[in-house]
């Protein structure tokens, strides 16, 4: 049985084309993702109330959230849903947005994270952990790593924050280098950021 759900809102149909929001109007507001969610107790909006919004036509309210910004990828919310939407890629898709609008919350540091940690792999082919985060902290705040300190000591002990880089394959540096080149090719275009 197929479902047409008519929405007349230009933000939702923003949205809907982006890879991974097609299905955001199937949502029936169960708050399952809600209540699967690690992060929701930190974001401005639970991933239920965001999806609502969307279709509200929320849009300045949804991009200026933090809530996108919060979603650690478990895909808890995704592997949980009835009706078959991947709300992670619709908070991928909202932060896509927030940055291409320029409204993305100044409380977020993700995207300085994301652009150390492209950038230095790009560049370097390599995957220097503890390089990325020093490199992150001198740029946003280096204060702000002391109370991450201890985080940092249980990551080393667990060996999943290792002091050697990470030297990528060579297949798989092409790869990412490709990916990233056809993403600039495309902004360069107004395609995408
Ligand atoms: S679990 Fe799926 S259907 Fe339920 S509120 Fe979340 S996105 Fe909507
Ligand atoms: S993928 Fe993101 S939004 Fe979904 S449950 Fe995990 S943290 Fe929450």
């Amino acid at each position: 049985m197929t479902i047409k759900v008519h929405s007349a809102n230009s933000f939702i149909q923003e949205i809907s084309s982006m890879p991974g929001g097609e299905k955001i109007n199937l949502c029936i507001q169960c708050g399952t993702c809600s209540a699967s969610c690690p992060n929701a107790n930190r974001m401005d909006y639970t991933p239920r109330e965001l999806i609502a919004m969307a279709r509200a036509g929320m849009r300045e309210e949804v991009l200026s959230s933090n809530s996108m910004w919060l979603c650690l990828s478990c895909y808890m919310c995704t592997v949980r849903c009835p009706r078959g939407i991947v709300p992670t890629y619709i908070m991928h898709a909202l932060e896509h947005l927030a940055m291409r609008h320029n409204m993305s919350t100044p409380r977020t540091r993700t995207p300085t994270l994301y652009k150390v940690f492209s950038n230095t792999v790009y560049s370097s082919g390599y995957i220097p952990r503890l390089g990325c985060m020093t490199h992150f902290y001198l740029k946003v705040n280096p204060f702000s790593a002391l109370k991450n300190i201890p985080v940092a000591l249980a990551l080393f002990r667990h060996g999943r924050m290792p002091i050697k880089p990470t030297r990528l394959k060579p297949e798989a540096l092409g790869q990412f280098r490709a990916i990233l080149d056809k993403a600039k090719a495309l902004e360069a275009h107004g395609e995408i950021l």
